[in-house]
């Protein structure tokens, strides 16, 4: 018997003679239409369209979508018109090709502009008939099912639209094993590694599993054979993307999951699910707070089933759903379920109701949205939870991850946006760098030439892109301004000697870079820079006569303590950048005597000179070094101040005001109360120098109600 007629047989069982004669009919136009093409697996190209129709059929389709399913390709492949097929085979089926086809059209490209286009062909053509869609999802079935045969660029770009349009699209219309089998096989795709590693480990953990499975399924069968209830128990195997996704979003491990046990039991009426759910919480006991009644309120796409988590056993978790016969079949095919009962004039029930319900939401957001962007935005929502869409200040769609912050948006746009950007505005309000960012919101980037970024922001961009860019970015910056100290270091040292950089002979440089394994002059100065050499000791080693020992350097050489630069400590500028920090213990600011303590690795820190954490190192000469303040210092500088007042209405918000007034600005306040006179208030403020400082606390001491004043030095 031929492949049509095995077919036609099957559909018997549920279509009458006349339609199977339709369908069959149908297949023949499309043989002789597709003459002569093949697919890339070599077959006749028929054997496509024959396996789509055959999926449907499996989910009890009616004739007109088999028979759409048969000519799918017929106006795409064969130049064939629309009106050959109303001719033919009337209106509804040529109207279901012409849709099916539109969408074949479609490719869904990265860029989220071209998808909202899309969206909107997708939403109208599920509107006007449902059905092009599940003739389409069929049709992407059998192709995933058959991807093999493609070359693997092609493969990966049909798997990512697979799981990214497709996927989504069946799980919404409540239709489960097509959108796990689409998850699996788009996975398989994409990542043919990981997939074959969790495939094998699955298989390597059911053996494992077997006997403990095993048990509790007697068990369960057991106890609702004691309690008189029917019901058939089946065990559950997680599907392997959807492991994957577990492993990956919830960070569980592989035993994690395998750990779980899950069963389906599957009865004759609602009332029974819930007499079961009685019977196997008297069993063993349930996880409190993970009881689901998805009967009593079903899921938006329709979904109704009873959900428990049980102590098993050795207190192993079992995962229990408990539904009807019809509510499986709903729970597997989805809105595909309902032209069964359909064709069987039964009463709609209330899922078809929903599911009705679904699209009528859809169509009505597409007519309410005035243009496709915003229509996107609402659909998408709906379709795919873990993204959120942007606009840019022109309108263009940024997709981003969910969580995503203006600075992994600024990113997105273009790397120099995100480096130089410093401010934002969200819906034309300024807003925190740090705020994650909702769908529909409108960002637009603030951005100021020779900007850089905040080391501060890795804590919180949440893309690979920002994360990636901010920390090359960082490692450059640092290693630049680690050389530039690390020069200076070594000029002063080789001032003290009477000598400088350009007079040392080439080939001593060369030398002295080959005992310290290095290729470059720079990355001996960064190391100086960085705190990892002294430059004391760097210098002397240039200056050592060729081939003498390090012992010998020491004797003949000493600074010349005769010149003026020795005398002259470095001066702090205040814009070397990373490698320079000052101390929170003692928040030094120009004016304060100051020394530099090169900590290994980190640069140099800059202390007060009589910093009590520094007691221990002052002595450690190599190690610290006197420096002098620029007379160009600029920036601003961090001070604690200590305030003690009369407590009285608004004394905090003068003093507030007191502080700003002096050009000064505040970092925290913070206000304790002594008792119910005298309060004392630590404030951080920034200032430009000692003289800014002593104007400021003049303003202050000056303020009624201040008693005393003091600069905190831990
Ligand atoms: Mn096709």
């Amino acid at each position: 018997m031929s492949a049509i007629e095995v077919f036609a047989d099957t559909l018997g069982n549920y279509l009458e003679p006349d339609q199977v004669n339709l369908v069959r009919r149908a297949y023949f136009y499309a043989e002789q239409a597709h003459d002569g093409q093949t697919r890339r697996s070599g077959e006749p190209y028929v054997t496509h369209p024959l396996a789509v129709a055959n999926i449907l059929a499996d989910m009890h389709m009616d004739h007109q979508s088999l028979m759409a399913a048969m000519l799918h390709d017929v106006i795409e492949d064969t130049g064939i018109p629309k009106d050959a097929l109303v001719e033919q085979f009337g209106d509804t089926v040529a109207e279901l090709v012409d849709g099916v086809s539109k969408l074949t059209q479609m490719t869904f490209e990265s860029k989220a502009e071209a998808q909202a286009e899309n969206f909107q062909k997708m939403a109208l053509a599920m509107a006007r008939d449902i059905r092009v869609i599940l003739v389409k999802l069929a049709d992407r079935l059998h192709n995933m099912r058959t991807l093999g045969a493609l070359a693997p660029e092609k493969r990966r770009r049909i798997a990512k639209e697979t799981l990214e349009i497709y996927a989504p699209i069946a799980n919404r219309l409540g239709m489960h094993s097509l959108s796990t089998e689409f998850e699996d096989l788009g996975f398989k795709a994409m990542y043919p590694m990981r997939s074959m590693l969790i495939d094998r480990a699955v298989r390597n953990a059911r053996g494992n599993r077997k006997e403990l499975l095993n048990r509790i399924l007697e068990s369960l069968q057991a106890c609702l054979e004691r309690e008189g209830l029917q019901g058939k128990v089946m065990g559950r195997e997680k599907h392997l993307y959807g492991i994957y996704q577990k492993m990956r979003g919830k960070k569980k491990s592989f035993n994690e999951i395998m750990d779980v046990y899950a069963f389906r039991i599957i009865v004759d009426k609602p009332d029974t699910c819930y007499r079961v759910l009685g019977a196997v919480h008297s069993l063993y006991k349930p996880f409190p707070g993970r009881f689901k009644d998805y009967i009593a309120i079903p899921k938006a796409n329709g979904y109704q089933s009873l959900h428990t988590t049980l102590f098993g056993m050795h207190g192993v978790p079992i995962e229990i759903q408990i539904r009807t016969d019809e509510m499986e079949e709903l729970a597997n095919n989805g809105i595909a379920a309902h032209w069964v009962y359909k064709s069987k004039d039964e009463v709609i029930n209330g899922n078809h109701a929903r599911t009705r319900q679904w699209l009528k939401s859809v169509l009505e957001l597409q007519q309410n949205a005035g243009n496709s962007l915003e229509f996107i935005e609402n659909v998408k929502i709906d379709l795919f939870p873990d993204e959120v869409y942007i606009f840019t200040p022109k309108g263009r769609i940024m997709e981003l991850p969910k969580g995503s912050t203006p600075v992994d948006f600024a990113y997105a746009v273009h790397t120099d946006i995100g480096n130089s950007c410093i401010a934002c505005r969200v819906n034309r309000r300024l807003a925190p760098l740090s705020e994650p960012l909702e769908s529909g919101e409108t960002v637009e980037i603030i951005t100021a030439p020779g900007a850089r970024p905040n080391p501060a922001w890795l804590s919180f961009v949440i893309t690979g892109k920002a994360r990636s860019n901010i920390r090359h970015f960082l490692k450059h910056q640092r290693h630049s301004e680690s050389i530039a100290l690390g020069e200076r270091l070594l000029d002063k040292v080789l001032a003290s000697f009477g000598t400088q950089l350009s007079d040392i002979p080439e080939a001593r440089i060369q030398a002295v870079l080959t005992d310290c394994q290095m290729e470059l002059m720079e990355d001996l100065l960064a190391d100086i820079g960085l705190g990892n050499r002294m430059a004391y000791v760097v210098a002397r080693r240039l200056l050592a006569a060729e081939g003498a020992s390090e012992e010998e350097d020491t004797q003949k050489i000493s600074p010349d303590s005769n010149t003026d630069n020795s005398e002259k400590p470095l001066a702090i500028r205040g814009t070397e950048g990373l490698v320079v920090s000052f101390a929170r213990c003692c928040n030094p600011i120009p004016g304060d005597p100051i020394v530099g303590y090169l900590s290994s690795g980190k640069g140099m820190v800059i202390h007060q000179e009589n910093c009590r954490n520094l007691a221990d190192n002052r002595h450690n000469s190599e190690k610290t070094l006197h420096l002098t303040w620029d007379k160009d210092v600029s920036g601003e500088f961090t001070v604690e101040l200590r305030v003690e007042l009369e407590h009285q209405r608004g004394i905090i918000a003068q003093l507030a005001t007191g502080i700003t007034v002096a050009d000064a600005s505040i970092d925290k306040i913070s206000v304790d109360e002594r008792d119910g006179r005298v309060s004392v208030v630590q404030l951080v403020v920034r200032v430009r120098d000692r003289l800014h400082l002593s104007q400021l606390i003049k303003r202050i001491r000056n303020l009624k109600g201040v008693m005393r004043i003091t600069r905190l030095k831990n």
